[in-house]
């Protein structure tokens, strides 16, 4: 049986002080959840919250790592310094990287090659934006990303990859794509680590949907065969929120 999962990804929101109030009621609440928890926080917060959230079944992810192994790149932070936070996991890809800071498939593969090496886990994103999806250009898209950037990783290394779909058109517009729309590509994107992989590791691979998911309409996408859970963005800077999303879980 895959893992089942919800994962939040903070962004650029919350200051310290508020991240440390949202951890702490998460964790007040989260006590013997049906499936995996994950907070993707600021890297300012990693520490703190990672530490807060030690005797929890929360886990904790940065939202990005630097694509070197250390050195003269200032500002950057490497997978070596989120792992020593006691952060486990790690969001890469997602489409505001790849947009804003011009994140190529050869970045991505760096970025995921050292959080791999560095014993994290990485939810690696994927998707397509409205042009794409209007020209009917969403297999090809995620097809090419998966291909560009993790699919020269092993069958070991893949064990520690989640993917999340995340329809760009659907991220921060309140616009979700139908479960029908998820699930048809959720298929697909397994087919294509099938493929890949072999039907075994197919099967095992947890691949999120992202994508204004919210607790309105979780449980809907969560029922599709092939939607293990939810990337979910503005609804987790909401404790009420992001709890009703577990729960659909
Ligand atoms: C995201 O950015 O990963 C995301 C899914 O955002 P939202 O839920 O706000 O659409």
């Amino acid at each position: 049986m895959r893992t089942k999962m919800v994962a939040g990804n903070w962004k650029m929101n919350k200051n310290l002080q508020e991240g440390v109030a949202l951890a702490t009621e998460l964790k007040q609440a989260v006590k013997d959840p049906k499936c995996a928890v994950v907070i993707g926080t600021p890297f300012i917060h990693l520490a703190t919250v990672a530490q807060l959230l030690q005797d929890s079944p929360i886990k904790v992810a940065a939202e990005n790592c630097a694509d070197h192994e250390k050195g003269a790149y200032t500002g950057e932070v490497s997978a070596e310094m989120v792992r020593s936070t006691g952060a486990e996991y790690v969001i890469l890809g997602h489409s505001e990287r790849r947009q804003y800071y011009a994140e190529s498939y050869d970045t991505l593969a760096e970025k995921v090659r050292l959080a791999l090496a560095n014993g994290l886990k990485v939810i690696f994103c994927i998707g397509e934006v409205k042009e794409e999806r209007e020209a009917g250009k969403q297999n090809e898209v995620v097809k090419a990303q998966l291909e560009g950037s993790v699919f020269s990783l092993t069958a070991e290394e893949w064990k520690n990859i989640t993917l999340a779909y995340e329809p760009v058109w659907a991220i921060g517009t309140g616009l979700t794509a139908t479960p029908e729309q998820a699930q048809e590509i959720h298929a697909y994107i397994r087919t294509l680590v099938a493929q890949k992989y072999g039907k075994e590791a197919a099967e095992d691979t947890t691949i999120l949907y992202g994508g204004s998911c919210n607790e309105k309409n979780a449980a809907e996408l969560f029922a599709c065969p092939d939607i293990d859970g939810g990337l979910i963005g503005g609804a987790a800077l909401v404790a009420e929120k992001f709890l009703a999303i577990i729960a659909a879980r």
